[in-house]
């Protein structure tokens, strides 16, 4: 596989899978064009080329730096055109400019700060503004796509600003850099690299887990830059306590400063990232549509952007508006893909377990108010998150038919219009749905 096709693959991980199907799957790599410093890429058509100039082009040339070490430029040219000669010049092959590594993007005031994330984003906060002083290490930890890497990378934005010098790394770049010194006998320069940075951001290091020899040496790298003072930063997908396969010395070490987490975010939280997302990629869409997008995303905020994509390159090739109908419909594949893997049996196992009634009790004709309330909220989600229709409602639920159900289904909406508590319940719910499925 070449460079090209193997970065193309790294952004799979990091985009959704619709993403990456629609844009970045269409993509070929010239090997014969492409040079160290400069890449070309070939798209189908003009509407895909550029949304990817737009979007992915910052990403794709970052992967690049971060794979070869060069900086390279990003050339997306629409096949069979008269594409623009290779330039001639050939730029001198530089040795790494870490800076450039960090996403731009990913700054404090692009950040939506709620309940879920609070703690964490004043914890990174003070450590940009006290930089080894406060809490080091910083430990961010939370599940995909809650802002870890964006939060670490707006503190090392904030230190680059300020001329100094920041390595964002991952586990597997480390081994891989570490390796490769180990090869070319030139040890003292990786210890130079990684032990005179004044801030070291390491990303997802849950897979650090059973790496021996990574973890030994990642021991020293942080034992030398804590004794000076200098900023860690990291991040995981769990606490320190619960990676399993650590050095314990490394897992005390890592909760020494301190350990902030991530939690999935509300839904208000949900809304203002939308917002955020859609004044930074400049798509206008009205707080209908927003709200619809909000409801129908889980937790991962990664997802939004691919949604405003297609959103944005449908109203596009269709010249029109994109009104909640139109939304509704271009995102109705996606939530089809999500509901194929919930079944009715999950969510009973949930709703029971969380409202700590008994599934029978759920399916029966009792009266009690608690149980009413569990049976609509079980209803309200199923209807919502599977493919089950009115009348296989009313049959599962016991209820006489589909008008039973059409009929509860209106009092959640009342409900879920006027009780704050019982909407957040639902959202509560239906994140653990959509989480478990996973
Ligand atoms: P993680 O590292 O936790 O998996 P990322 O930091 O990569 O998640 O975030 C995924 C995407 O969601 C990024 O585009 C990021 O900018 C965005 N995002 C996540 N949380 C927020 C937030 N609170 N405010 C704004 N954008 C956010
Ligand atoms: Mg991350």
């Amino acid at each position: 596989m070449n460079i090209g096709q193997s970065i193309l693959l790294t952004l799979k991980d990091e985009i959704s899978d619709n993403e990456y199907k629609r844009y970045i799957k269409q993509l070929s790599f010239s090997t014969e064009h492409s040079r160290s410093d400069y890449a070309l890429f070939y798209a189908p058509n003009p509407l895909i080329a550029n949304w990817i100039k737009a979007k992915f082009s910052q990403k794709i040339a970052h992967l690049f730096e971060i794979k070869s070490g060069n900086k390279v430029t990003i050339k997306i040219a629409v096949k069979g055109k008269a594409t623009t000669p290779t330039p001639s010049v050939v730029a001198p092959v530089v040795e790494k400019p870490q800076h450039s590594l960090l996403n731009p993007s990913h700054t404090f005031d692009n950040f939506v700060v709620g309940s879920s994330n609070q703690f964490a984003f004043v914890a990174a906060k003070s450590v940009s503004e006290k930089p080894g002083e406060v809490y080091n290490p910083l430990f961010i930890y939370g599940g995909v796509g809650l802002g870890k890497t964006h939060l670490m990378q707006a503190v090392g934005n904030v230190f680059q600003n300020q001329g100094k010098s920041v390595i964002y790394t991952s586990v597997e770049q480390f081994l891989n850099d570490f390796t490769r010194h180990m090869r070319n006998q030139t040890m003292d320069r990786f210890k130079d690299k990684y032990r005179k940075c004044d801030v070291l951001l390491i990303d997802d290091v849950q897979f650090l887990s059973n790496k021996i020899q990574t973890q030994e040496e990642f021991f020293h790298t942080f034992e030398s830059l804590r004794n000076e003072n200098k900023q860690i930063i990291m991040t995981a997908d769990k606490h320190p306590k619960q990676i399993a396969g650590l050095e314990e010395r490394l897992k005390s070490r890592f909760e020494w400063g301190l350990v902030a987490d991530i939690q999935p975010p509300e839904l208000e939280t949900k809304i203002a990232i939308i917002n955020k997302k859609c004044e930074i990629n400049r798509v206008q869409l009205s707080n209908e549509v927003i709200n619809y997008i909000a409801t129908i995303i889980d937790n991962n905020a990664r997802e939004i952007e691919g949604i405003l994509s297609k959103l944005h390159a449908y109203a596009q090739l269709m010249h029109v508006d994109i009104s909640l109908d139109f939304a509704q419909n271009v995102l109705k594949e996606q939530l089809q893909e999500k509901r194929d893997n919930i079944t009715i049996e999950v969510i009973m196992e949930t709703t029971s377990k969380e409202l700590n009634v008994k599934p029978s009790e759920i399916r029966s004709k009792s009266r009690s108010r608690n149980i009413v309330y569990s049976r609509r909220i079980a209803i309200y989600l199923a209807r919502e998150l599977t493919p089950m229709s009115m009348p296989q409602l009313a049959k599962y639920f016991g209820m006489k038919d589909h008008t039973a159900v059409s009929h509860t289904m209106k009092k959640i909406n009342e409900l879920l219009k006027n009780d704050e508590d019982f909407r957040l319940k639902i959202e509560e719910l239906r994140n653990k749905i959509t989480a478990s499925k996973a």
